[in-house]
């Protein structure tokens, strides 16, 4: 048995990684200061003598009693309204000054760690789809670079503790993902969609629903996520982690209301500044050195992502 921190543990994939590792018999330290994260999503394991939960946050060194074999690092504000509001400099800290944190911990206990960084990091993308070795073209001084350029330095970091501190580090870039325990408040594309078509609201697709994303089932990164971290010594990645079937956001709300029925209409509002035109990950990488590919499609999973939804709408129906 491992034990496996996992910091931003409440957070949509976070708390799925902990309910994995959980299931798959390891021991789990889920760290948060729940500012985004929910304990609600970790309900289900919070009682298992394998789990411990310690409310913290990154920007703050954190000590265990406990050795620690491996760290995920997943712990940041991550839908666009989030780090795009009051979250803004927090998320850069929590990038850069969490990292630093993380790493020197993992120093400590000479454990493995691993970055999720994101496909964020391409930023408005002039290469399709994108490959790791695309540097990217982010502008950084917009709405989006507290995210973008934070998760940019955090590589940066990890591959700097890498070469001189010899921390044994794993980075990947997630993209698009979705799936149970999103929160139904948060801002994101599929979870908007999906509560505005269950409550019978307007549809709001930002700009003219051109822009594509590639849309990644949570329990496909889950596992790409563990195979990374425990693939070979000395593959440290980046690794691109999504799936590569790509969809206009307009055909994603058609699929939505399709799906949910009822009487929602689609109507189009402002396109957010910095929000990138396509979207897709070339995972020739993950495939070759993890055997991993995504074998949920966005119909099987919009329909399981639904029918947790459903079952949660009562319960946020007047938060936030
Ligand atoms: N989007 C939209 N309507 C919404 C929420 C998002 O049309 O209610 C668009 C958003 O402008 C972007 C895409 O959907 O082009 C994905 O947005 P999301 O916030 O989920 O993630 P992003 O890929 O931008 O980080």
């Amino acid at each position: 048995m491992k034990t496996i921190l996992v910091t931003g543990g409440t957070g949509f994939l976070g708390s799925n990684l902990c309910i994995r590792l959980i299931k798959n018999g390891e021991k789990v330290i889920c760290v948060d200061n729940n500012y985004t994260g929910r304990m609600r999503n970790v309900e289900s394991i919070i009682n298992h003598p394998n789990f411990t939960f310690i409310e913290h946050d990154i920007c703050e060194p954190l000590e265990t009693e406990e050795e620690i074999n491996q760290i995920y690092n997943m712990a940041c504000p991550a839908s666009p309204p989030a780090y795009q509001g009051s979250y803004s400099i927090k998320t850069t800290k929590t990038c850069v000054i969490g990292a630093i944190n993380m790493l020197e911990l993992a120093k400590k206990h000479k454990a493995r760690i691993l970055q999720t960084s994101t496909s964020e990091i391409y930023g408005e993308p002039l290469v399709h789809p994108q490959v790791e070795s695309y540097r990217g073209n982010v502008n950084p001084i917009g709405i989006r670079a507290c995210y973008d350029e934070g998760k940019r330095c955090a590589e940066s970091l990890f591959f700097d503790y890498y070469r001189h501190e010899g921390v044994d580090i794993k980075v990947i870039r997630i993209f698009n993902t979705y799936g149970p325990n999103m929160d139904p408040n948060d801002g994101r594309v599929v979870s908007n969609f999906i509560c505005q078509a269950l409550s019978g609201q307007d549809i709001t697709i930002y700009g003219q629903g051109n822009q594509t994303r590639s849309f990644c089932y949570v329990d496909d990164l889950t596992e790409v996520m563990i195979r990374m971290m425990n693939s070979p010594a000395g593959f440290t990645g980046p690794v691109n982690t999504g799936n590569p079937e790509e969809f206009t956001i307009k055909e994603l709300a058609e699929m939505v209301v399709a799906k949910v029925g009822g009487k929602s209409k689609i109507v189009y509002k402002d396109l957010p500044s910095d929000d990138p035109t396509q979207r897709r990950p070339d995972i020739t990488l993950a495939k070759n050195k993890l055997g991993w590919e995504p074998c949920i499609k966005l119909s099987e999973g919009l329909d399981k992502t639904i029918a947790y939804f459903k079952t949660q709408i009562e319960l946020y129906k007047g938060e936030k």
